[in-house]
């Protein structure tokens, strides 16, 4: 879909940190990293959000989760993970291309809830690509 980010990034048009990929699934680090391994999961194929998809469209992307949390999980040594999806404005989305959030968790780790719904800085690019080689080494 024309002037949709996440689009682009599955086209390859912008660039992104790319943590997973097959025919219908795209997964890639999220720009602000709300906290260390923080990575969205995306469907290749253009929807504004859950609301607009079928159950056998979503779980194509769902399946897809079990294999990543737990990549990043081990590889990050998070203690948990938070998965959601906000849908619409009202919700705190602010791409509208279906995305879920995978943002793993640690013990002790502070504010976080706070963050997550607040606009945050983007994180430096070496440290997402020392994430990355975190994540797939
Ligand atoms: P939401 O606010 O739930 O719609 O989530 C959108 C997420 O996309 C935010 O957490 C942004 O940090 C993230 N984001 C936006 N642009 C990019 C980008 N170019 N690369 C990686 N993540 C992005
Ligand atoms: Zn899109």
């Amino acid at each position: 879909m024309d002037n949709c980010i996440f689009c682009k990034i599955i086209a390859g048009d912008i660039p992104s940190y790319k943590i997973y990929e097959d025919d219908d699934v795209y997964a890639f680090l999220d720009a602000t990293q709300v906290t260390k391994g923080h990575t969205l999961i995306v469907p290749k194929k253009h929807f504004r959000n859950i609301f607009e998809m079928t159950g056998d469209e979503l779980a194509t992307v769902t399946a897809k989760i079990p294999e990543l949390a737990n990549l990043i999980k081990d590889k990050m040594h998070a203690d948990g993970m938070n998965i959601m999806s906000n849908l619409e404005a009202a919700a705190g989305q602010s791409v509208f291309h279906t995305h879920i959030h995978l943002v793993p968790r640690y013990k002790g780790d502070t504010g976080v809830e706070e963050t997550f719904f607040r606009e945050k800085p983007m994180a430096d690019p070496a440290l997402l690509e020392g994430i990355q080689k975190e994540i797939l080494g």
